[in-house]
């Protein structure tokens, strides 16, 4: 059995990789594993605890970076995001595919701490259409709108880091173009190399 592939995938808040993100793992559930962050921030109105995030404090989130418990982690708007490291092991070793959306400081923090990772960058259709997605979820101050604008200008210079960018023009574009990097990566000869073994002892 072939190991799990780890998909990370980041983009600037408001590009909307969460929504992406959903689509796919909506139509491949048993064939991918939904990482779920720690983070401190608090609760938005309908996040789930376990689901949306694990909800902690910022001591217990530091007692977990001592253990070096985490994939990686950051500092995101104030505020702690991590990837507990056990689970996301076993699910790759277990040959289930793993997503992790996680902001750039990971996803290069996972690179560094990682030999494998596909990583993919979500880019909005326009600037214009960012900030109308931003405003339209209403959970944001106007002092974090501003942060989260002016990052989003920031983070774009990212993309080049990564090995994929798709520009969610809709979430079905862009949620097949996610469809076929993974069939792409599946096909690689590395991951392939068992197959290969077997055809080559085959006896004819
Ligand atoms: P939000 O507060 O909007 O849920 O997330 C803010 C940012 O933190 C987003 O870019 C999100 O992708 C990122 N994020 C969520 N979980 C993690 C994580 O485990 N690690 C890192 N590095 N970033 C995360």
């Amino acid at each position: 059995m072939s190991r799990g592939l780890l998909l990370v995938i980041s983009g600037p808040s408001g590009a909307g990789k969460g929504t992406v993100c959903d689509a796919y793992k909506k139509n491949c559930e048993n064939h991918i594993w939904n990482s779920v962050s720690m983070t401190t921030r608090a609760p938005r109105a309908g996040e789930v605890e376990g689901e949306s995030y694990y909800f902690v404090s910022r001591e217990e989130f530091k007692a977990m970076i001592e253990n070096d418990e985490f994939l990686e982690y950051a500092e995101v708007y104030g505020n702690y995001y991590g990837t507990p490291r056990a689970e996301v092991e076993k699910k790759l070793s277990e040959g289930t595919d793993v997503i992790l959306e996680i902001d750039i400081q990971g996803a290069l923090n996972v690179q560094e701490n990682t030999t494998e990772g596909i990583f993919i960058f979500i880019l909005p259709p326009s600037m214009n259409e960012l900030r109308n997605r931003i405003i339209g979820r209403g959970s944001e101050t106007p002092e974090s709108l501003l942060t989260r604008f002016k990052s989003a200008y920031n983070e774009i210079n990212y993309v080049n880091k990564y090995n994929y960018a798709i520009t969610n023009h809709t979430v079905e574009q862009a949620y097949q173009d996610l469809i076929c990097i993974v069939r792409a990566e599946k096909c690689r000869v590395t991951r392939v190399s068992n197959e290969i073994l077997t055809l080559k002892e085959e006896k004819l």
